[in-house]
């Protein structure tokens, strides 16, 4: 019988490289045949790149100049479910299939052939004469048995140096053999530990090691404050897929994460999974590859891109902490490791476990509307308690014009002062004031494009739209009445909310956090761990705070503005801040001094803030999602973000404005364009950025009406269009 998906020495193939050519190649099959996903080297102008076989070549032009692939890779072949994944993921994404082979193939030296290793182990002739630094040799090779070491270890292990190790190979008293460096995994025994699972921890595992035994596709949202044992449940689940024979894999949002996971995994499985992440060293990288293709290791745990290992038969995906916005790659290919979790897990049948404590409003709509079945854990484990959390009723409150923090906060923060606690003073605001009004007419300076009003950045002397990306110079005049000087700074900012704590605690070490305000990611953790070890009395802080950071003496959180989320000026303010004062509390309970949380708001009696205050998460669900759908955005809606980038600023706003002007296939499509607009970060490495935003209903297809329009355009050489579907910042 013919295998169909061999191909013959000679055949043509078609292949896909991961360079920056949008299409397939045609090249004859080399010696020894291929099949379909093999991975081959083949020529391409001077060089030798990596592709996989995607089929049959296209043929129709003249054989003798198609050129043949030089060979075929040692590794185990793409399989069909990852071809269809990177396709299906490159087509939600718009990113091309080049560029999604390339997150697949992101380990080094794929095409080397296996490296060896020199290992040493006991043999069976007695030493001409003992010295101790030989004992200590054969003590430590007896002392584990059949055990073999690579050089290094052994003479470490022996505190000795490789000459004495060397000596005794050639004795014949230490055998010296090779073998493949990049070997398998230990084993995990799915039965080695862990805990009595009690409360609806049972009915919860229970759930989910049938979901994995269906061996069908399925996800499940694991909702459960910290501390309730989300991370003990879904352990079960891999349990049951290693049960299975099938393999796991665990993303985590911070690589700051694995270590505590790595001992936890130890001592459920009593061995250590593969890890992928960037602390990763390139060996290993590559052996660890090798390996998920091979079925040679069960568990692997890692960042986002670990998805796109290519897993033999991938059971099981565990999305930690899944409303974490590190999980969407900001950079080339723009994805959402969460959703294309989602995706990979559909294309190879495979459980998804979404777990959070407090998750996306997506993940939670979803679940409601019943594509995801949901288990929920509703108590901690031990002692630990929540803070409280209280309204702050500021229509009560005489506070002076132009300050923010009440008199009852103001005193809730002296008091930490005292004990030499820390407080947060949170308002997710970024800039010095969200709304400019004219003192003369009263009109507030709103964006031409949105209905949202411009917020100040005194940092950099623009108006902004925190919407669609619209930034202007703040204005002279009012453009509304035309009065010259009238315009005024209203309500705070986390720039201007930092002026006034200086006033307000002239003697406190105020530090501020927010995004904009730090030029490297160094120099903001080092600020974080200052902050971490005491040395800031008072944090003022944007949704920056929310990442999952540790201030253990940070017993107080003063949320300045409560009501700002109810007002929809930034999609997912009231989500976020939600979730941020849900991962306060959290933290807050862990400590040993317990934590309060004073909200500041005008409404106390608006839904969502009296669903915070209560701890009803379902009924702020519920209002939030209310006033998503009102505003037909995600995800009830569809955004897509398009940014233009060059280091011409002329040309790049020229071909915005010309994108813009021919829209016809978006109009026709349903789909609404708004911009062009500089981009909140106009210029990134010296690159000028535009920014376009497209809004449709939930039924448009985004995807394909972007592509047809932008496939109207051909792109000037300096010029890069990237787009964003589903942005979750706009930057
Ligand atoms: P989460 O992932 O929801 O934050 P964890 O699974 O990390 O919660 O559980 C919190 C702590 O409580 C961990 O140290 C965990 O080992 C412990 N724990 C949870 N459930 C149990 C249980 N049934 N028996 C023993 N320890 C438990
Ligand atoms: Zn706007």
């Amino acid at each position: 019988m013919a295998d169909l998906s061999f191909f013959a020495q000679g055949q043509l193939i078609s292949v896909l490289t991961a360079q920056p050519i949008d299409r397939f190649l045609d090249y004859k099959v080399p010696e020894g045949g291929c099949f379909i996903g093999s991975y081959v080297e083949v020529p391409l102008g001077p060089r030798k790149v990596l592709g996989v076989v995607w089929g049959a070549g296209e043929g129709g032009y003249d054989l003798k100049k198609v050129r043949a692939a030089n060979r075929v890779l040692d590794v185990a072949p793409m399989r069909e479910e990852m071809r269809q994944f990177l396709i299906r993921a490159g087509d939600y994404t718009l990113t091309p299939p080049s560029a999604m082979l390339r997150l697949a193939t992101r380990a080094p030296g794929l095409g080397d052939p296996p490296s060896m290793q020199k290992i040493y182990r006991l043999g069976d002739s007695e030493p001409d004469r003992m010295t101790d630094a030989r004992l200590r040799v054969l003590g430590v090779l007896r002392a584990y048995g059949g055990l073999s070491f690579t050089l290094k270890e052994l003479a470490d292990q022996a505190d000795t140096s490789s000459s004495v190790v060397k000596g005794l190979v050639k004795l014949g008293t230490v055998l010296e053999e090779d073998t493949p460096r990049d070997q398998p995994y230990r084993k995990l025994d799915p039965e080695y530990g862990g805990v009595d699972l009690m409360g609806d921890q049972i009915a919860g595992s229970e759930a989910l090691r049938t979901a994995v035994n269906t061996g069908a596709y399925g996800t499940t949202l694991l909702k459960g404050v910290t501390g309730s044992g989300k991370t003990e449940v879904y352990m079960e689940a891999i349990a049951a897929c290693l049960r299975q024979g099938r393999q796991a894999l665990v993303l985590l949002p911070e690589i700051a994460l694995t270590a505590e996971f790595l001992v936890r995994v130890e001592k459920r499985f009593g061995a250590s999974p593969g890890e992928w992440h960037s602390g990763v060293t390139m060996t290993e990288r590559r052996r660890l590859w090798r390996m998920a293709g091979q079925g040679g290791v069960d568990l692997v745990i890692g960042a986002r891109s670990a998805l796109f290992l290519p897993f033999r038969d991938l059971g099981l995906i565990v999305v930690d902490e899944e409303h974490d916005s590190s999980y969407k790659q900001e950079e080339g290919a723009l994805y959402n490791a969460r959703d294309m979790a989602v995706l990979r897990a559909n294309c190879c049948s495979a459980q998804v476990v979404l777990a959070s404590a407090t998750p996306s409003l997506e993940s939670w709509s979803n679940a409601e509307a019943g594509k995801y079945k949901r288990i929920d854990l509703t108590s901690r484990y031990g002692a630990a308690v929540l803070p409280d959390m209280h309204a702050i009723d500021m229509r009560s409150e005489t506070l002076p014009p132009s300050r923010w923090i009440s008199d009852t906060l103001k005193k809730s923060v002296n008091t930490r002062i005292q004990k030499g606690e820390q407080s947060l003073l949170f308002i997710n605001r970024r800039g010095y004031a969200p709304t400019t009004v004219c003192r003369a007419c009263g009109h507030q300076i709103g964006c031409d494009l949105c209905d949202a009003r411009m917020v100040e950045h005194r940092f950099q002397n623009r108006l902004m739209c925190h919407q669609c990306g619209e930034s202007k110079p703040m204005p002279e005049q009012c453009p509304s009445c035309e009065a010259v000087g009238k315009l005024a700074p209203v309500g705070p900012g986390v720039e201007r909310l930092a002026e006034e704590a200086k006033e307000a605690f002239p003697d406190a070490r105020i530090a501020v956090l927010s995004s904009d305000l730090f030029g490297s990611a160094r120099a903001l953790k080092e600020q974080i761990n200052l902050i971490a070890e005491g040395n800031a009395d008072i944090i003022i802080g944007t949704q920056l705070v929310a990442k999952g950071h540790n201030f253990p003496h940070l017993t107080l959180v003063g949320v300045i503005d409560a009501d700002l989320g109810l007002q929809g000026s930034d999609l997912r303010a009231a989500e976020r801040s939600f979730q941020l004062m849900r991962q306060v509390a959290g933290r807050a309970g862990r400590s040993d001094k317990p934590g309060v949380a004073l909200l500041q708001t005008y409404q106390p009696e608006h839904p969502v803030i009296r669903a915070i205050l209560s701890g009803d998460e379902e009924a702020f669900w519920n209002a939030e999602a209310g006033e998503r759908q009102v505003a037909g955005v995600p995800p009830f809606g569809r955004l897509a973000g398009i940014i233009l980038s060059s280091p011409d600023v002329q040309q790049v706003f020229d071909f915005a404005g010309e994108m813009a002007r021919n829209d016809g296939p978006l109009r026709a499509a349903g789909v609404q364009l708004f911009g062009p607009a500089p981009a909140p970060i106009a210029r990134i490495r010296g690159r000028h950025r535009v920014r376009l935003l497209a809004k449709a209903d939930k039924t448009v297809h985004i995807q394909k009406a972007l592509s047809a329009w932008v496939g109207q355009f051909r792109l000037p050489n300096n010029l890069r269009l990237s787009i964003d579907i589903d942005p979750q910042n706009f930057f």
